[in-house]
């Protein structure tokens, strides 16, 4: 992460933020506005047309021939929400739960360290902001820049948004940012479908939240699911932790 964000430009998009939060009525309208002009909704960032009330659906690219979707450099495919369900109950029938649980954390981790190693930044976030998440983030700057902090944090939270919460994922909320202590999962899909159970069940999230983590931090971290709505919890918590 560079020092090299010129302090205007971060003041500037805070304030963005901030007036987006208070007029959303007027936000929406100028961004409806922007969309009649082809170039201009080319040219607008992913979180700013969200911040200005779009809809993450509205900046996918869709292939409809090979049923593919692409969203700033990543391509996916379309499967049913049942799929995490499915690949976990086979893969416990012919390999046994444990085995099946620790391929489902790997397999997820795996999946989205690509996704945040592929993701074009500057299709998501302003392009001279883009770079802080391109390397590992420098903590102790952030700590001697409040602006700078403030700003990191929202940004992160809607890289969790479009990653997460508007993928189907289930909706994390990070304790502390950029690096989490503890992640609190509204509606984990894979609570949803991997219910009822006697124990914690949502280790594709578990291992996308390690993912994201250790990307951030520039170093790898694990999640472990204390809490699971699948087990009768009000909600998923996660324990994130350094791997030593
Ligand atoms: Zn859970």
């Amino acid at each position: 992460m560079k020092a090299g964000v010129q302090r205007e430009r971060i003041e500037g998009y805070l304030k963005f933020i901030e007036f987006t939060g208070e007029h959303p009525r007027l936000s929406r309208t100028v961004l409806r506005l922007a969309y009649r002009v082809p170039p201009l909704k080319r040219a607008l960032p992913v979180s700013t047309r969200i911040y200005m009330g779009g809809r993450i659906l509205e900046s996918y690219r869709l292939d409809r021939e090979r049923g593919e979707i692409s969203f700033a450099g990543v391509d996916r495919q379309i499967v049913g929400a049942e799929f995490p369900e499915v690949v976990f109950r086979n893969l416990a029938q012919f390999l046994g739960k444990e085995r099946a649980q620790r391929i489902m954390y790997e397999m997820h981790f795996r999946i989205m360290e690509e996704q945040m190693k592929k993701l074009h930044y500057e299709e998501i976030f302003p392009r001279h902001l883009a770079p802080l998440f391109r390397e590992p983030v420098d903590q102790g700057l952030l700590e001697s820049d409040p602006s700078l902090s403030r700003l990191y944090g929202e940004m992160e939270r809607m890289l969790l948004r479009l990653l997460f919460s508007e993928s189907g994922w289930g909706r994390p909320e990070f304790d502390s940012t950029p690096v989490p202590g503890k992640v609190t999962v509204y509606k984990s899909v894979e609570s949803v479908w991997i219910r009822p159970s006697a124990e914690p069940v949502c280790y594709a999230m578990a291992g996308s939240l390690a993912a994201f983590v250790s990307h951030i931090a520039g170093k790898r971290y694990t999640a472990r699911e204390t809490r699971c709505a699948a087990a009768g919890a009000p909600r998923c918590e996660f324990a994130v932790e350094s791997e030593t």
